[in-house]
């Protein structure tokens, strides 16, 4: 018995650098799951605040524009893309002065209800067999009953010198300072540093990329195994 009407649902969290992204979109290619990158939305939401020229630091203007927020966000693993209207901010969205403002947006309960109503459809609607969901919050808020539950981690050296490998524009200094501030906002709302009940916790410091994809695809088999899959 391979496949259920639900679709098998991986949460995984983890801090910035910690490879959740690409780790996440693998694990899925490699399942035949489908794929939700919750922080794309968050960044989304950024950049739509910006080009309306809406001050994310005012929470009540932010929640005000919600109903103007028209995103689309790819969840095929082969064809990943965001879009806000008819925009595609696929690659805009990863730019630093979006990831500069993300977190001020990310610590509105509102916009996180919004979002995470969002996810919840998403998640409910998918034609795959499954979905890897990666965030901060998808194995305690967003779908804490989820069959398989991930934290992804890595030293903070570790997920420093990845993330200064891929903004080559950058100082590593920068980099460094730039995470480790986005980390320290982000865990004021959510707690991603530690496992929750229930979560198992992957640590790639000393894992390459495939090895890191390996293991968690092992988690997860692991429970497909255990309820007969
Ligand atoms: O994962 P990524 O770095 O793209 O996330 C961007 C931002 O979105 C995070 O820094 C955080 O502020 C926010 N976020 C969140 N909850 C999630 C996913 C992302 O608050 N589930």
């Amino acid at each position: 018995m391979t496949s259920t009407t639900e679709p098998l649902v991986v949460a995984v969290d983890g801090p910035a650098g910690s490879g959740k992204s690409s780790v996440s979109r693998a694990v899925a290619r490699a399942l035949g799951f489908a794929y939700l990158d919750t922080g794309a939305s968050y960044r989304a939401l950024s950049w739509h605040l910006m080009v309306q020229g809406i001050d994310a630091s005012s929470s009540a203007a932010v929640i005000a524009a919600l109903p103007t927020f028209d995103f689309r966000i790819g969840t095929d693993p082969d064809h990943y893309y965001v879009r806000v209207g008819s925009a595609d901010v696929t690659d805009a969205i990863r730019e630093p002065r979006v990831t500069g403002v993300v977190s001020l947006v990310a610590r509105i309960p509102e916009v996180r209800q919004w979002l995470n109503e969002r996810f919840r459809a998403i998640m409910a609607a998918t034609p795959f067999d499954g979905i890897v969901v990666e965030g901060r919050d998808i194995t305690t808020v967003v779908t804490p009953d989820a069959p398989v539950r991930i934290l992804l981690t890595a030293s903070e050296e570790a997920r420093m010198a990845r993330r200064s490998k891929e903004l080559t524009s950058e100082s590593a200094a920068a980099v460094g300072e730039a995470l480790r501030a986005r980390d320290q906002a982000d865990s004021r709302v959510v707690d991603f540093m530690n496992a929750a009940d229930g979560v198992t916790t992957v640590d790639s410091t000393e894992l390459d990329f495939d090895q890191t994809v390996s293991a968690v695809v092992e988690v997860v088999q692991t429970v497909r195994t255990a309820h007969g899959g």
